[in-house]
Protein backbone atom coordinates (compact mmCIF):
# COMPACT_ATOMS: atom_id res chain seq x y z
CA UNK A 1 0.00 0.00 0.00
CA UNK A 2 1.14 3.32 -1.02
CA UNK A 3 2.35 5.18 2.31
CA UNK A 4 0.08 8.04 3.58
CA UNK A 5 1.00 12.05 2.47
CA UNK A 6 0.00 12.88 6.22
CA UNK A 7 3.26 12.97 8.21
CA UNK A 8 2.36 13.46 12.56
CA UNK A 9 4.85 15.78 14.08
CA UNK A 10 4.65 13.74 17.40
CA UNK A 11 6.13 10.71 18.62
CA UNK A 12 3.15 8.32 19.88
CA UNK A 13 5.36 6.14 21.90
CA UNK A 14 6.62 8.81 23.84
CA UNK A 15 5.71 9.38 27.51
CA UNK A 16 4.96 13.13 28.29
CA UNK A 17 2.44 15.70 26.39
CA UNK A 18 2.96 16.92 23.07
CA UNK A 19 1.17 19.07 21.03
CA UNK A 20 1.54 18.85 17.24
CA UNK A 21 -0.39 18.86 13.84
CA UNK A 22 -0.65 16.39 10.94
CA UNK A 23 0.76 17.84 8.20
CA UNK A 24 -0.68 16.99 4.72
CA UNK A 25 1.42 18.98 1.52
CA UNK A 26 -1.38 20.88 -0.33
CA UNK A 27 -0.46 22.53 -2.96
CA UNK A 28 -2.53 25.39 -4.36
CA UNK A 29 -3.14 28.65 -5.69
CA UNK A 30 -2.58 30.71 -2.44
CA UNK A 31 0.44 28.79 -0.86
CA UNK A 32 2.02 26.54 -3.40
CA UNK A 33 4.07 24.79 -1.02
CA UNK A 34 1.54 25.02 1.50
CA UNK A 35 -0.44 22.18 3.62
CA UNK A 36 -3.20 21.34 5.65
CA UNK A 37 -2.14 21.23 9.32
CA UNK A 38 -4.62 19.50 11.51
CA UNK A 39 -3.78 20.09 15.17
CA UNK A 40 -3.66 16.71 16.86
CA UNK A 41 -2.20 16.14 21.15
CA UNK A 42 -0.74 12.98 22.30
CA UNK A 43 -0.56 12.30 26.31
CA UNK A 44 0.94 8.98 27.44
CA UNK A 45 2.02 7.65 30.12
CA UNK A 46 3.14 3.85 30.21
CA UNK A 47 1.72 1.05 28.93
CA UNK A 48 -1.68 1.17 29.57
CA UNK A 49 -4.83 1.38 27.14
CA UNK A 50 -5.26 4.39 24.49
CA UNK A 51 -8.65 5.99 23.42
CA UNK A 52 -8.46 8.20 20.72
CA UNK A 53 -11.20 11.41 20.46
CA UNK A 54 -12.08 12.63 17.50
CA UNK A 55 -14.50 16.34 17.24
CA UNK A 56 -14.95 18.35 13.92
CA UNK A 57 -15.59 15.38 11.84
CA UNK A 58 -18.50 17.21 10.47
CA UNK A 59 -16.80 21.19 10.66
CA UNK A 60 -20.00 23.15 12.25
CA UNK A 61 -20.28 20.69 15.20
CA UNK A 62 -18.53 22.30 18.52
CA UNK A 63 -19.01 20.81 21.44
CA UNK A 64 -16.68 18.13 20.26
CA UNK A 65 -13.77 20.76 19.32
CA UNK A 66 -14.70 22.85 22.51
CA UNK A 67 -14.29 19.95 24.73
CA UNK A 68 -11.03 18.13 23.02
CA UNK A 69 -9.50 21.74 23.01
CA UNK A 70 -9.98 21.75 26.57
CA UNK A 71 -8.99 18.77 27.16
CA UNK A 72 -5.47 18.62 25.32
CA UNK A 73 -4.92 21.69 27.20
CA UNK A 74 -5.80 20.53 30.73
CA UNK A 75 -4.92 16.62 30.73
CA UNK A 76 -1.61 15.98 31.96
CA UNK A 77 0.86 13.07 31.00
CA UNK A 78 1.49 12.64 35.59
CA UNK A 79 -2.24 11.99 35.99
CA UNK A 80 -3.05 9.65 33.87
CA UNK A 81 -1.65 5.64 32.73
CA UNK A 82 -1.65 4.86 29.39
CA UNK A 83 -2.65 7.32 25.98
CA UNK A 84 -4.86 9.74 25.01
CA UNK A 85 -4.80 10.66 21.32
CA UNK A 86 -6.88 13.82 20.70
CA UNK A 87 -8.01 15.18 17.42
CA UNK A 88 -10.09 18.07 18.28
CA UNK A 89 -10.73 18.98 14.24
CA UNK A 90 -10.63 16.09 12.45
CA UNK A 91 -11.81 17.58 9.09
CA UNK A 92 -9.51 20.03 9.59
CA UNK A 93 -10.65 22.32 6.39
CA UNK A 94 -14.42 22.29 7.22
CA UNK A 95 -14.01 23.13 10.45
CA UNK A 96 -11.44 26.10 9.78
CA UNK A 97 -14.96 27.37 7.56
CA UNK A 98 -17.58 26.14 9.68
CA UNK A 99 -19.02 23.91 6.98
CA UNK A 100 -20.61 20.23 7.67
CA UNK A 101 -17.96 19.06 4.45
CA UNK A 102 -14.84 19.96 3.03
CA UNK A 103 -14.18 23.33 1.06
CA UNK A 104 -11.35 21.71 -0.72
CA UNK A 105 -13.27 18.99 -2.45
CA UNK A 106 -16.48 18.50 -1.30
CA UNK A 107 -15.74 15.53 0.86
CA UNK A 108 -17.83 14.35 3.63
CA UNK A 109 -14.88 12.74 5.93
CA UNK A 110 -17.84 10.57 7.75
CA UNK A 111 -18.83 8.72 4.20
CA UNK A 112 -15.00 8.53 2.87
CA UNK A 113 -13.96 5.61 4.79
CA UNK A 114 -11.34 3.98 4.22
CA UNK A 115 -10.07 6.64 2.08
CA UNK A 116 -7.05 6.81 -0.17
CA UNK A 117 -3.83 7.72 0.44
CA UNK A 118 -3.28 9.23 -3.27
CA UNK A 119 -6.89 10.45 -2.94
CA UNK A 120 -8.61 13.93 -2.38
CA UNK A 121 -7.50 15.51 0.53
CA UNK A 122 -10.66 14.48 2.73
CA UNK A 123 -9.99 10.94 1.53
CA UNK A 124 -6.57 11.24 2.46
CA UNK A 125 -7.12 12.37 6.15
CA UNK A 126 -9.35 9.08 6.23
CA UNK A 127 -6.81 7.19 5.27
CA UNK A 128 -4.21 8.39 7.84
CA UNK A 129 -7.11 7.55 10.07
CA UNK A 130 -7.43 4.11 8.79
CA UNK A 131 -3.98 2.83 8.59
CA UNK A 132 -2.66 4.97 11.27
CA UNK A 133 -4.58 5.87 14.06
CA UNK A 134 -7.39 3.26 14.74
CA UNK A 135 -4.49 0.67 15.02
CA UNK A 136 -3.51 2.76 17.75
CA UNK A 137 -6.76 2.75 20.36
CA UNK A 138 -8.50 0.92 22.06
CA UNK A 139 -11.53 2.40 22.38
CA UNK A 140 -12.36 5.59 20.30
CA UNK A 141 -14.95 8.41 20.69
CA UNK A 142 -15.84 10.16 17.76
CA UNK A 143 -17.93 13.73 18.91
CA UNK A 144 -20.61 14.71 16.85
CA UNK A 145 -23.74 17.18 17.06
CA UNK A 146 -26.31 18.03 14.84
CA UNK A 147 -24.44 21.04 12.89
CA UNK A 148 -26.29 23.94 10.99
CA UNK A 149 -28.93 21.79 9.80
CA UNK A 150 -30.05 19.30 12.69
CA UNK A 151 -30.93 19.36 16.56
CA UNK A 152 -30.62 16.48 18.74
CA UNK A 153 -31.44 15.53 22.35
CA UNK A 154 -27.78 15.21 23.78
CA UNK A 155 -26.67 11.40 23.01
CA UNK A 156 -24.43 8.85 23.18
CA UNK A 157 -24.93 6.07 20.88
CA UNK A 158 -23.42 3.05 19.61
CA UNK A 159 -24.42 0.36 16.71
CA UNK A 160 -26.26 -2.77 16.94
CA UNK A 161 -22.87 -5.27 16.28
CA UNK A 162 -22.81 -8.75 14.77
CA UNK A 163 -20.17 -9.75 17.83
CA UNK A 164 -22.50 -9.18 20.72
CA UNK A 165 -19.52 -9.20 23.04
CA UNK A 166 -17.78 -5.93 21.05
CA UNK A 167 -21.36 -4.30 21.50
CA UNK A 168 -21.19 -4.93 25.13
CA UNK A 169 -18.24 -3.39 25.10
CA UNK A 170 -19.12 -0.33 23.05
CA UNK A 171 -22.29 -0.21 25.64
CA UNK A 172 -20.33 -0.05 28.89
CA UNK A 173 -18.13 2.56 27.02
CA UNK A 174 -21.35 4.40 26.16
CA UNK A 175 -22.85 4.20 29.87
CA UNK A 176 -19.10 5.52 30.72
CA UNK A 177 -19.76 9.06 28.56
CA UNK A 178 -23.00 9.30 30.39
CA UNK A 179 -25.04 11.79 28.51
CA UNK A 180 -28.34 12.35 29.33
CA UNK A 181 -29.40 9.77 26.55
CA UNK A 182 -27.77 6.64 25.58
CA UNK A 183 -29.09 5.25 22.06
CA UNK A 184 -28.39 2.21 20.14
CA UNK A 185 -29.27 2.33 16.75
CA UNK A 186 -29.66 0.01 13.74
CA UNK A 187 -27.13 2.68 11.04
CA UNK A 188 -29.38 2.62 7.76
CA UNK A 189 -26.26 3.61 5.34
CA UNK A 190 -23.11 2.66 7.34
CA UNK A 191 -20.79 2.55 4.17
CA UNK A 192 -17.86 5.23 4.24
CA UNK A 193 -18.17 5.78 8.14
CA UNK A 194 -15.56 6.13 10.68
CA UNK A 195 -18.10 4.46 12.96
CA UNK A 196 -18.12 1.16 10.24
CA UNK A 197 -14.21 1.51 10.18
CA UNK A 198 -13.58 1.58 14.04
CA UNK A 199 -16.18 -0.99 14.35
CA UNK A 200 -14.71 -3.49 11.65
CA UNK A 201 -11.67 -3.22 13.27
CA UNK A 202 -12.72 -4.30 16.09
CA UNK A 203 -12.28 -1.30 18.49
CA UNK A 204 -14.83 -0.21 20.99
CA UNK A 205 -16.68 3.01 19.47
CA UNK A 206 -19.03 5.55 21.11
CA UNK A 207 -20.28 8.62 19.15
CA UNK A 208 -23.00 11.42 19.84
CA UNK A 209 -25.15 13.76 18.84
CA UNK A 210 -24.87 16.49 21.60
CA UNK A 211 -27.59 19.37 20.20
CA UNK A 212 -27.14 21.09 16.85
CA UNK A 213 -28.20 24.41 15.08
CA UNK A 214 -24.48 25.07 14.39
CA UNK A 215 -23.60 26.01 17.97
CA UNK A 216 -23.19 25.13 21.13
CA UNK A 217 -24.58 25.42 24.45
CA UNK A 218 -22.83 25.71 28.09
CA UNK A 219 -25.03 22.48 28.95
CA UNK A 220 -24.08 20.40 25.87
CA UNK A 221 -20.07 21.12 26.10
CA UNK A 222 -20.38 20.42 29.98
CA UNK A 223 -21.62 17.29 28.82
CA UNK A 224 -18.83 16.81 25.93
CA UNK A 225 -16.46 17.57 28.83
CA UNK A 226 -17.62 15.73 31.61
CA UNK A 227 -17.57 12.76 28.73
CA UNK A 228 -14.43 12.19 27.28
CA UNK A 229 -12.76 12.02 30.84
CA UNK A 230 -15.64 9.51 31.99
CA UNK A 231 -14.65 7.29 29.17
CA UNK A 232 -10.61 7.97 30.43
CA UNK A 233 -12.16 6.82 33.97
CA UNK A 234 -13.70 3.83 32.36
CA UNK A 235 -10.66 2.80 30.47
CA UNK A 236 -8.19 3.12 33.51
CA UNK A 237 -6.57 5.74 32.17
CA UNK A 238 -7.65 8.37 34.12
CA UNK A 239 -8.55 7.77 38.17
CA UNK A 240 -11.61 8.12 39.81
CA UNK A 241 -15.15 7.70 39.75
CA UNK A 242 -17.33 8.25 36.50
CA UNK A 243 -19.45 11.77 36.84
CA UNK A 244 -22.98 12.11 36.33
CA UNK A 245 -26.62 10.76 36.66
CA UNK A 246 -28.47 8.43 35.08
CA UNK A 247 -28.98 8.28 31.72
CA UNK A 248 -32.28 6.89 29.25
CA UNK A 249 -31.55 4.05 27.44
CA UNK A 250 -32.84 4.56 23.91
CA UNK A 251 -33.68 2.80 20.65
CA UNK A 252 -33.94 3.10 17.42
CA UNK A 253 -35.61 -0.29 15.92
CA UNK A 254 -36.40 0.26 12.72
CA UNK A 255 -36.88 2.74 9.45
CA UNK A 256 -40.64 3.88 10.98
CA UNK A 257 -38.03 6.00 13.44
CA UNK A 258 -37.20 8.45 10.72
CA UNK A 259 -39.58 11.11 9.22
CA UNK A 260 -38.62 12.33 5.71
CA UNK A 261 -40.24 15.29 4.43
CA UNK A 262 -42.01 15.31 1.06
CA UNK A 263 -42.52 18.60 0.64
CA UNK A 264 -40.94 22.40 0.10
CA UNK A 265 -41.26 24.97 2.91
CA UNK A 266 -41.99 26.60 6.38
CA UNK A 267 -41.29 24.27 9.19
CA UNK A 268 -43.48 24.25 11.93
CA UNK A 269 -42.40 21.70 14.88
CA UNK A 270 -45.75 20.36 16.16
CA UNK A 271 -43.56 18.92 19.32
CA UNK A 272 -39.86 19.74 20.92
CA UNK A 273 -37.19 17.52 21.32
CA UNK A 274 -37.76 15.11 24.38
CA UNK A 275 -41.17 15.08 24.40
CA UNK A 276 -43.19 11.78 23.90
CA UNK A 277 -44.93 11.07 20.96
CA UNK A 278 -47.32 8.19 19.58
CA UNK A 279 -47.69 6.69 16.29
CA UNK A 280 -49.41 9.09 13.82
CA UNK A 281 -49.25 11.60 16.03
CA UNK A 282 -48.75 15.06 13.72
CA UNK A 283 -44.99 15.79 14.74
CA UNK A 284 -44.44 18.77 12.27
CA UNK A 285 -46.41 20.25 9.59
CA UNK A 286 -44.77 22.52 6.16
CA UNK A 287 -46.55 24.96 5.14
CA UNK A 288 -45.96 26.00 1.46
CA UNK A 289 -44.31 29.33 1.93
CA UNK A 290 -45.05 30.58 -1.99
CA UNK A 291 -48.86 31.25 -1.59
CA UNK A 292 -51.14 31.61 0.91
CA UNK A 293 -54.47 29.65 1.59
CA UNK A 294 -52.86 26.21 0.72
CA UNK A 295 -53.32 24.26 3.79
CA UNK A 296 -49.95 22.86 5.40
CA UNK A 297 -48.69 18.88 5.00
CA UNK A 298 -48.83 17.06 7.89
CA UNK A 299 -46.13 14.81 9.26
CA UNK A 300 -46.49 11.99 11.47
CA UNK A 301 -44.70 10.04 14.07
CA UNK A 302 -44.16 6.49 12.42
CA UNK A 303 -43.59 4.83 16.06
CA UNK A 304 -44.37 5.21 19.76
CA UNK A 305 -41.51 7.11 21.37
CA UNK A 306 -39.59 10.15 22.25
CA UNK A 307 -38.29 13.02 19.68
CA UNK A 308 -34.84 13.00 19.56
CA UNK A 309 -33.85 14.48 16.82
CA UNK A 310 -35.94 17.30 14.66
CA UNK A 311 -34.16 19.41 11.31
CA UNK A 312 -32.97 23.06 12.74
CA UNK A 313 -33.58 25.77 9.90
CA UNK A 314 -37.11 26.92 9.30
CA UNK A 315 -37.70 26.58 6.29
CA UNK A 316 -37.37 22.71 4.75
CA UNK A 317 -37.18 21.35 1.28
CA UNK A 318 -38.17 17.61 0.09
CA UNK A 319 -36.29 14.93 1.14
CA UNK A 320 -34.86 16.50 4.20
CA UNK A 321 -34.70 14.72 7.37
CA UNK A 322 -37.69 16.02 9.67
CA UNK A 323 -37.47 14.50 12.54
CA UNK A 324 -36.20 11.28 14.55
CA UNK A 325 -38.37 9.23 17.10
CA UNK A 326 -36.78 6.76 19.51
CA UNK A 327 -38.26 4.03 21.84
CA UNK A 328 -37.49 4.68 25.62
CA UNK A 329 -35.81 1.52 26.70
CA UNK A 330 -36.45 -0.31 29.92
ZN1 LIG B 1 -21.60 14.95 12.50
Amino acid sequence: MQPSSIAASVDFDRDGIQHGFLKMPFSRDDSAWGAVMIPITVVRNGSGPTVLFTGGNHGDEYEGPIALFDLAATLRAEEINGRAIIVPAMNYPAFEVGRRTSPIDGGNLNRVFPGRPDGTVTEKIADYFQRHLLPLADIVVDIHSGGRTLDFLPFAAIHVLDDAVQQERCRAAMAAFNAPYSLTLVELHSVGMYDSAAEEMGKVFVSTELGGGGGASAGTVAIAKRGVRNVLRHAGILAGDIEGGPSVKLDMPDPRCYVTSESNGLLEMCADLGVSVRAGQVIARVHPADRTGVAPVDYHAGIDGVLAGRHFPGLVKMGDFLALVAVVAP
